[in-house]
């Protein structure tokens, strides 16, 4: 199995500006003051091993889209604006794509316009989900005043494919369980199984009280799971401050459920819109000494996802 991140992003696309790009350079030419690099290879070894992420590269352009690969189809979970690059990645291929919505925010639909291969006749497009009104919302989306191109203009076969949660599906080589998850107008998240392993896609959801409780129904849900991609917008001041019941979780409690649902790999997603490259490789920083203070003997792997990552499972 592989997992590949095409939209990190929570809430809306976030871009860096010009002035951001300038002074990740200027931090860069400070870094290499007084060095000489006798090849190109040479030069890259510095610039992965030696400078920071939120230096060499950035976190989080795109809204939610991720990729899961292993299958006999395409897997996809969520329609943000991830889907549009993942789109482009495939235009000269013909094949069969499977979209799991885990709800109709728009930041989770809005590169479904975009999505060319939707444009392209022969293509089959299965939406899924458990929400109703997923059909409704795709074609508001792409109605007057919102969008010149209405859903109708997409030639290739889009079907919908209705799920209920807590029940397992066979769906393009995978199992696939949904779950249902506290969130403004509900989210789910997704269990999918292959050949002994699991990722689980949690975005968008708040854990309250009861997930201190050892019987709280997520931890069967994440339960030794390869990767938990978790909804980690906030850090816990936020969370548990202003942003209490906007729906979304923090890293403590990510590091928290991770270690009692005795997950395997950890990855932080749905990343805060107002926050900067220097603020993730912080939150990321704290994680990892939360976990040291919270188990000396626990070494979940976890990272920071951004657009491009990929996870080998
Ligand atoms: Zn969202
Ligand atoms: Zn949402």
């Amino acid at each position: 199995m592989l997992v590949h991140f095409w939209g990190t992003r929570g809430s809306l696309p976030s871009s860096l500006n010009a002035e951001k790009v300038r002074q990740k350079i200027i931090k860069a030419l400070k870094a290499a003051q007084g060095k000489t690099f006798e090849n190109d290879s040479v030069l890259e070894e510095f610039v992965d091993r030696e400078l920071p992420f939120a230096v060499r590269g950035t976190y989080g352009g795109n809204s939610s889209c991720v990729e899961i690969r292993g299958g006999n189809e395409y897997i996809l979970c969520d329609a943000g604006t991830g889907l549009r690059d993942f789109g482009q990645s495939v235009t000269n291929t013909r094949g069969v794509y499977n979209i799991f919505l885990s709800h109709l925010h728009w930041d989770h639909l809005q590169g479904f316009p975009f999505f060319t291969p939707a444009y392209i006749p022969g293509n089959r497009i299965k939406i899924y989900g458990i929400h109703s009104g997923m059909e409704q919302a795709l074609i508001a989306q792409q109605s007057p005043p919102f969008f010149p191109v209405p859903f109708q203009a997409m030639r290739a076969e889009i079907t919908f494919h209705p799920m209920e949660h807590d029940v397992v599906y066979e769906i393009a080589g995978f199992k696939v369980r949904g779950m249902i998850q506290q969130h403004p107008g509900d989210s789910y998240g997704y269990r999918f199984e292959k050949d002994g392993q699991s990722v689980v896609y949690s975005t968008d959801s708040e854990h309250k009280k009861d997930a201190e409780n050892p019987a709280y129904a997520y931890l069967d849900f994440i339960r030794e799971t390869d990767l938990l991609i978790f909804d980690a917008q906030y850090t816990l001041l936020d969370a548990i401050g202003d942003k209490e019941n906007w729906g979304h979780s923090n890293n403590i409690l990510a590091v928290e459920l991770a270690v009692e649902g005795m997950v395997k790999r950890l990855c932080l997603f749905h990343h805060e819109h107002t926050n900067d490259d220097d603020a993730f490789d912080e939150l990321l920083e704290d994680t990892h000494t939360y976990l040291r203070i919270l188990s000396e003997t626990n070494t979940i792997n976890i990272t920071m996802a951004y657009d491009g990552l990929e996870i080998k499972i």
